[in-house]
């Protein structure tokens, strides 16, 4: 079994489709093993996304991610970060295959609905950023 980080954002909690989205992750067979809402303060979004700390749109993502609440949930399955990452589809919602979350819901390459973790490392990091043990 695998864990990886799922974040419900903004975009898609001011929509209200948190529960369609949580519809279909369980549908998808995961488990929903921890689950917070939450408002980040930028500090924290600037924290979680540090790694595009250089990229030009990172000030605006920040902006974005603590501009309302979000769902964090950890997600267990068998190849979790890998099916999550299926089902929510590529990064630019323009760019992501129909049927997946970010084609359906997404409204631009930032404001793309969900977040998933994209590798084990990764995940076991964002997990314990927003989760303790
Ligand atoms: P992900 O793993 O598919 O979420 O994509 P990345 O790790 O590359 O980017 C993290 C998040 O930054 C994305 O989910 C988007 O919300 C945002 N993002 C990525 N690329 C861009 C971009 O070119 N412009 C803007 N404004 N936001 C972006």
């Amino acid at each position: 079994m695998e864990r990886t980080l799922a974040i419900i954002k903004p975009d898609a909690t001011k929509k209200r489709i948190i529960g369609k989205i949580i519809a279909r992750i369980e549908q998808e067979g995961f488990t929903i093993v921890r689950m917070k809402l939450v408002h980040l303060t930028k500090d924290e979004a600037k924290g979680f996304y540090i790694v595009h700390k250089d990229k030009g749109f990172y000030d605006s993502l920040c902006e974005f991610m603590s501009s309302g609440p979000v769902v964090l949930m950890v997600l267990e399955a068998e190849n979790a970060i890998k099916l999550w990452r299926e089902v929510m589809g590529a990064t630019d919602p323009a760019q992501a295959k129909p049927g997946t979350l970010r084609h359906t819901h997404g409204f631009s390459i930032e404001r793309n609905t969900v977040h998933g973790s994209d590798a084990r490392d990764t995940a076991e990091w964002e997990i314990s950023y927003f989760f303790k043990k």
